[in-house]
């Protein structure tokens, strides 16, 4: 039976309907889902949906929600594409994996902080599973006049699928745990193809985000630094 949370959850917040659900990688999932709410959104590249994954379970408020990038938007049918991982085995995991066609989902948002730097020349993107289609979508979202490098990391490399017009921009490191080194040597190869002014973006572990934030700001003093946790062990969503 719904909880007095879960009813009020539905009455207050809006509604969406997944409208597509296929399996990409081996522990991930791409979805849209469609909204009234959402015709008419501005989208910016790097805004989120906070999805409530956890109404009808009996979990506390904060194991309700989980937040999923917008990988694509469509402003006039109000259709959002996420990918949604299951590398874990908390509430969004269980739900992506039972989610179906036609079920309701309620959700908050579009917003977001972790987004382009439209005034950006160059752009180096950095991230693990859980942020590659965000990083997608910034990339796909850049002019022609902007250039863009970036790289993916997973210590799997059926992690890496590709974007959604068929493409693997990314450089891939096959490489897990928090793998500060090897993705600094990565980044300094490409460094010299960066031209000024230069956005560098990371997402997914935060333990990740940290130190390569932190290296970023003392060695490439050049570039602006934008860094966002996406989990972290431990913890039970980012909310
Ligand atoms: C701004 C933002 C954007 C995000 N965008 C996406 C997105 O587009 N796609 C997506 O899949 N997730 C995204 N996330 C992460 C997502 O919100 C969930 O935190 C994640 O899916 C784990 O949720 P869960 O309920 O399965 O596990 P939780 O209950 O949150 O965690 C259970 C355990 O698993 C660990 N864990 C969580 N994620 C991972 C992981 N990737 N690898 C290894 N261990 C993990 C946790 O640290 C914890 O110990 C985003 C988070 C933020 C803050």
């Amino acid at each position: 039976m719904a909880s007095i949370i879960d009813s009020l959850t539905r009455s207050i917040f809006n509604k969406a309907i997944l409208t597509y659900r296929h399996q990409i990688a081996p522990a991930t999932w791409h979805i849209r889902i469609q909204s009234d709410a959402l015709v008419g959104h501005t989208f910016t590249a790097g805004e989120h949906l906070r999805l409530f994954v956890g109404l009808d379970r009996d979990t506390a408020m904060n194991s309700k929600l989980r937040t999923y990038s917008i990988w694509a938007f469509d402003a006039a049918s109000g259709t959002a594409d996420l990918a949604i991982c299951a590398h874990s085995n908390g509430i969004g995991s269980i739900w992506i994996k039972e989610v179906a066609v036609g079920d309701a989902i309620h959700y908050m948002g579009p917003k977001g902080k972790l987004v382009i730097d439209t005034a950006g020349k160059s752009h180096l993107l950095i991230g693990d599973p859980s942020a590659l289609s965000h990083l997608y979508a910034i990339r796909s979202h850049l002019s022609t006049a902007q250039e863009a490098a970036g790289i993916f990391y997973s210590p799997d490399e059926a992690d890496h699928y590709a974007d959604l017009d068929g493409s693997r921009p990314f450089q891939f490191l096959r490489v897990g745990g928090v793998p500060t080194e090897p993705l600094i040597a990565a980044a300094e190869q490409l460094k010299s193809s960066l031209r000024p002014a230069l956005t560098i973006y990371i997402g997914g572990d935060m333990r990740v985000c940290k130190e390569l934030g932190r290296y970023f700001r003392q060695n490439w003093p050049h570039a602006e630094v934008r860094a966002k946790g996406f989990w972290m062990p431990g913890k039970v969503g980012m909310d």
